[in-house]
């Protein structure tokens, strides 16, 4: 009884008023757990098209020659492509995935399987859309421009933090612009959690993959758009990454956490935004090539300004870990290199939004980020 009431007054209080909140996808089907990898193959077997239309997987080839590689469950013509992830993912890298895989086999395949970090997720999922949408994968950076399903995609994490295993979009470095392939379609069929998978993560790039979870959380709750569905995500995965970076936890206990935090932290941003260190991250990494994670730190650690808190904590993390970040990274750079960084930062205006609200522009100028990047 009280439920119906409270529903109509809901109503009663916005009277025919239109709304225009996003009808989120989210994963459909996820698996969890220490070892879960070894169920790989009973969950692909009904996914399987018939014998000609291959499972190709994306691998990060760090795997190459790993005891993991053995325990793909291939059979008939699947396919394993190993790929760097020094660089992250491009369009005509993945333009040229498509073209190989069109002519290695006469038939779509049943599906593309991303074995890795952020970089390998991010692949599988640009590579599944691309199969089945005409043209060049730099035509779909933006949102909803994608117009037909993809096939059938799975996203298996090896590091955790970026939330690309949860997120609809796969972001990609085109020729014009770092910017994502948004939509539906984009969002996996299938992730598999399996946190013995990541094991071997060095520990710098653990703290930087794991920072960008850690960023995501405060730039969501410190963020104008913030409302009840992201808090509840953003809180959890914040309250667990401190119990991993600050805690007192068993490997076993922090790698399970680290997966969560990411899984949560993703969910809070999809509802929300990031805010000011990714925007200017998109800069270092257009203009220098830098690693998304650690872009994230190299900007975040002179945020006081904006996320007081945050980087406090952040540098009791640094501390306790005993991480060294590079210095000097933007000491040679020229008056027109800065502009580069300048204007893809500012050119993120969802970012600046959520971070500052809508009066951003008389908060953030060139020559503050100017002064920010020279610090870097
Ligand atoms: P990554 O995939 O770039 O990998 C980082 C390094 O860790 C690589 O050298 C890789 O070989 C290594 N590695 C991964 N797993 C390992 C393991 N188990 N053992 C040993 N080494 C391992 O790292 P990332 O930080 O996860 O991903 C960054 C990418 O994610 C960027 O391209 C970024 O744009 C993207 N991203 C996407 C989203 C999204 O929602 N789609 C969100 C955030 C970031
Ligand atoms: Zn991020």
């Amino acid at each position: 009884m009280n439920v119906k009431s409270k529903n109509n007054n809901t109503t009663v209080n916005h009277p025919g008023l239109m709304t225009n909140y996003k009808n989120f996808p989210m994963v459909p089907r996820v698996i969890f757990g220490a070892g879960c990898f070894v169920q790989l193959g009973e969950i692909l077997m009904p996914k399987r098209i018939h014998s000609e239309a291959p499972f190709i997987f994306l691998v990060d080839d760090v795997f190459e020659g790993s005891e993991l590689v053995s325990r793909i469950p291939l059979i008939f013509n699947d396919q394993i492509i190993f790929i760097s992830a020094d660089e992250e993912p491009k369009t005509d890298q993945v333009d040229v995935l498509i073209n190989k895989i069109k002519n290695d086999f006469a038939e779509l395949p049943s599906g593309i399987i991303g074995i890795g970090g952020g970089t390998l997720l991010d692949l599988a999922k640009a590579v599944a859309i691309m199969l089945t949408n005409r043209g060049n994968a730099y035509e779909y950076q933006g949102w909803d421009l994608v117009k037909k399903p993809s096939i059938y995609h799975v996203g298996i994490p090896t590091i955790s933090g970026t939330g690309a295993e949860v997120s609809r979009t796969t972001v990609l470095l085109g020729p014009e612009k770092k910017l994502g392939i948004n939509s539906d379609y984009t969002t996996f069929d299938q992730v598999l959690m399996d946190p013995d998978l990541t094991q071997g993560v060095p520990k710098e790039q653990w703290f930087y993959t794991g920072m960008d979870c850690f960023i995501h959380c405060i730039e969501s709750l410190n963020g104008t758009f913030l409302n009840a569905f992201s808090q509840s995500y953003g809180e959890k995965s914040l309250e667990l990454c401190k119990e991993v970076y600050l805690g007192d936890l068993t490997e076993d206990d922090a790698r399970n956490k680290l997966m969560m935090a990411s899984w949560h932290g993703g969910m809070s941003i999809a509802y929300s935004q990031v805010g000011v260190a990714h925007a200017m991250s998109y800069g270092l990494s257009y203009l220098l090539g830098v690693r998304h994670g650690i872009g994230n730190c190299l900007v975040f650690q002179h945020l006081e300004e904006f996320y007081p808190e945050g980087v406090e904590l952040f540098n009791e993390m640094k501390q306790k870990h005993n991480i060294q970040l590079p210095k000097g990274i933007c000491s040679g750079l020229t008056n027109n290199d800065f502009d580069i960084m300048i204007n893809v930062a500012l050119g993120l205006v969802p970012l600046w939004e959520n971070a500052l609200g809508s009066e951003w522009r008389n908060i953030i100028t060139p020559e503050k980020l100017k002064s920010i990047y020279q610090k870097i």
